[in-house]
């Protein structure tokens, strides 16, 4: 008798050491799912859409790493943050595909101290990634709202290096040009050339060109001249000039 209770007293003792155990541990997890519910599904994409299909450059996946997608879509939507498509971010507009993301960002060549400007600021993503691998970024958005919001969750995530404007995309953004590189994120029906101008020598310009049928492009100013090499068949939003934006 007296075993017996010795016995289930000890198995007490195992299971209040159990629940113990639990009681500490769940809390903790909790905690660090709270601050990053999906940093699983970002793992996923990075090694399934980034790696998987060729990214070689370490800065664009620590960048995509890092910045967390999820709060760059609309709330409904964040479940399908890290899915392997491009998503709604209202006022028909859509947040790239992770996948074409790193693309342009790798075939920009960037160096930690280049000055870049994005067009399309759209949801804020792409440049949240360009400010993570370099010193400046501008972005420039024609839709106010997007313009507004973009600017607001990039500053409340911390960007200090990132300058928002709303305005029209084609006429690039003077006072702080040259830029190293120029990363277009709609689509214009051909080579932007007021942007060309605004690249410095040796300077890297990413722009997908076309209406239905569309190619990304990378244009490079070089001391022999512009060089244009068509990179892959995309889809983008067009690259609207003012009046056609309504
Ligand atoms: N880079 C964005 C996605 C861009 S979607 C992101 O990471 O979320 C393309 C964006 O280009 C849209 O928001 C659209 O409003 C904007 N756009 C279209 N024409 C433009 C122009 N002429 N100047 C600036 N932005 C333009």
């Amino acid at each position: 008798m007296a075993d017996n209770l010795f016995y289930s007293r000890r198995k007490y003792i195992k299971y209040f050491v159990f629940f113990l155990a639990l009681a500490v541990s769940v809390p903790a997890s909790v905690r660090a799912d709270e601050t990053d519910p999906y940093a699983k599904e970002r793992k996923a994409m990075l090694e399934e859409q980034i790696k998987g299909r060729g990214i070689k450059d370490a800065r664009v996946f620590s960048a995509m790493d890092k910045v967390k997608r999820h709060l760059f879509v609309p709330e409904g939507l964040r479940r399908l943050a890290y899915a392997d498509s491009p998503l709604p971010i209202g006022f028909e507009q859509t947040i790239s595909q992770p996948y074409i993301v790193a693309y342009m960002t790798e075939a920009a060549r960037l160096k930690k101290d280049d000055r870049v400007l994005e067009i399309g600021t759209g949801s804020g993503y792409q440049a949240a990634i360009l400010a993570e691998i370099v010193d400046e970024v501008y972005t420039i958005e024609i839709i106010k709202e997007l313009a507004d919001s973009a600017e607001k969750r990039l500053k409340d995530l911390g960007y200090s290096n990132v300058c928002v404007k709303c305005g029209d995309g084609y006429l690039g953004w003077e006072e702080h040009a040259p830029f190293d590189a120029i990363i277009v994120t709609a689509a214009p029906p051909e080579i932007p050339e007021g942007l060309v101008k605004q690249l410095d020598m040796g300077g890297r310009m990413v722009v997908p060109i076309g209406s239905f049928f569309q190619e990304l492009y990378l244009i490079e100013k070089t001391a022999s001249g512009i060089k244009k090499e068509r990179l892959l068949p995309v889809r983008f939003v067009p690259m609207v000039h003012p009046e056609e934006d309504e």
